[in-house]
């Protein structure tokens, strides 16, 4: 029946439409921006993860009320040296007030204890974010 055929194109279509859209898009480029750079995630709105990463790089454990503080990894460290904070530009920083007397961003922190390049910093970081692409 020509009525009948001509129903079922423009069901197929329509499903073909529904498909070709919403599924092809993974859902971490929905949240984090093609455009996104190794800057862009030092942003404070990464605070949380950050810790975290740094927390299993370096062995270490955020501790106190505030949860900001350890025990520095890189000298002898009998009180909790090693400050976790964001800086003036939103950024997140690392700093040790005691014999290291240094400051670092996460990628410093991954050169120094991975021994790796600042491009091997940037995918470890990115990778542990689950970003896959970083802008240039
Ligand atoms: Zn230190």
């Amino acid at each position: 029946m020509p009525g009948q055929k001509k129903q079922t194109i423009k069901e197929r279509s329509i499903t073909f439409f529904n498909l070709s859209f919403l599924p092809l898009i993974p859902n971490k480029y929905l949240e984090y921006s093609m455009s996104v750079s190794c800057k862009d995630l030092k942003s404070k709105k990464y605070f949380e993860p950050t810790k975290g990463f740094v927390e299993s790089l370096l062995n270490i454990e955020f501790i106190d009320s505030c949860s900001n503080r350890a025990h520095c990894p890189f000298h002898e460290d009998r009180r909790d040296s090693f400050r976790i904070y964001v800086d003036g530009k939103d950024e997140i920083r690392f700093h040790c007030f005691g014999a290291c007397n240094r400051d670092w961003d996460v990628y410093d922190l991954v050169m120094l204890k991975e021994k790796c390049s600042f491009p091997d910093a940037q995918v470890r970081f990115a990778k542990f974010l689950g970003i896959d692409i970083l802008a240039r």
